[in-house]
């Protein structure tokens, strides 16, 4: 049976790397924090010491971690994913990074023949937990194919979009509108709740209208009860905005309401809400509208 590596354990990584492990796949599993891999282990996997000795040991390695520069020490430093390679591996990356870090990790793992997935995922951590989450990928369509079937453990929705890079642009595409949405649900919200409506039933009218979807129908209970833990922080949401208006940038195409909701997050950063979730956007307008519930 083919081993699977899994590299970065984080909110995402762990059920992920879970649903590989109860779908009775050999994993062995790295994080910089080894304290967090606690819980994957107890569900069967193993620990290896560094990126480099995962490689070693498996075909698959995937890596799921915060940004490109987490995704560059994970791979291209000397205890990385490419110092322990050898020909015919594949390297899945289903992190969100920008193009041109995904690039660079491609040319060092295509340079010890191998292939590199970029796989970044649509959904957050409990659709992770639910193995149902969407997967854009794009990369060397045979070792799509070699992958699939693990990808069908991690994700509902497969897409593949192309040979190179493709993944990694639709995927901050998505970004943009669900951000974007969310500063919308915000203004909405406090809008309606100051003149006097009741939060959860004008939470759950969004979520049931014709701007309703999958998004405002898994945020309307939690805004409505004004829970902001982290399915996605705002830090990580931050990162793809900024990603995504280079790639405006690079193209000449405007995104101004993404400049607009970049600007709002990077507000409720400054004001300490960095590791909450992006739907903190309705508090932050909260406080600013001198509205408390
Ligand atoms: P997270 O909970 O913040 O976890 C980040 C992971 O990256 C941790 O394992 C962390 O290790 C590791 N890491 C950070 N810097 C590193 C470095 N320099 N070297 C090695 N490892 C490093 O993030 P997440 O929510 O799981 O998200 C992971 C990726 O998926 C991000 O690119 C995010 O944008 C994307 N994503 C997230 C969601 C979501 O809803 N959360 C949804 C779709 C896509 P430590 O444990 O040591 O800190």
């Amino acid at each position: 049976m083919a081993k699977i590596g899994w590299i970065g354990l984080g909110n995402m990584g762990v059920p992920m790397s879970t649903n590989l492990v109860k779908a009775g796949n050999e994993v062995v599993v790295w994080n910089r924090t080894k304290a967090k891999a606690d819980a994957v282990i107890a569900e069967g996997a193993a620990w290896a010491d560094s990126p480099k000795a995962v490689a070693e040991a498996c075909d698959f390695i995937f890596t799921m971690v915060a940004d490109g520069p987490a995704l560059h020490a994970a791979t291209l430093e000397a205890e990385g994913v490419c110092a322990g390679l050898s020909a015919g591996k594949v390297v899945i990356d289903m992190s969100t990074v920008s193009v041109e870090e995904s690039a660079k990790v491609n040319d060092a793992i295509e340079a010890a023949g191998c292939k590199f997935l970029r796989a970044p995922v649509t959904g957050s951590t409990a659709l992770a937990t639910a193995g149902t989450l969407g997967i854009l990928a794009s990369g060397d369509k045979a070792a799509y194919d070699k992958t699939l079937p693990l990808f069908e453990v991690v994700g509902g929705n497969q897409f593949y979009l192309g040979g190179g890079e493709e993944a990694r642009v639709m995927k901050l595409s998505l970004n943009l509108m669900i951000a974007t949405t969310m500063q919308m649900e915000a203004e909405a919200v406090v809008m309606a709740e100051k003149a006097g409506l009741n939060v959860q039933q004008v939470c759950d009218i969004i979520a049931g209208s014709a701007v309703g979807s999958p998004l405002t129908q898994y945020k309307a209970k939690l805004i409505g009860e004004g829970n902001y833990a982290a399915a996605f922080p705002i830090r990580l949401m931050i990162k793809d905005l900024k990603l995504a208006l280079a790639v405006g940038d690079q193209y000449g195409v405007k995104l101004e309401s993404t400049e607009l909701t970049k600007k709002r997050m990077e507000l409720a950063d400054s004001k300490g809400y960095g590791d909450m979730d992006f739907s903190v956007l309705t508090k932050l307008l909260e406080e600013e509208s001198n509205f408390s519930r």
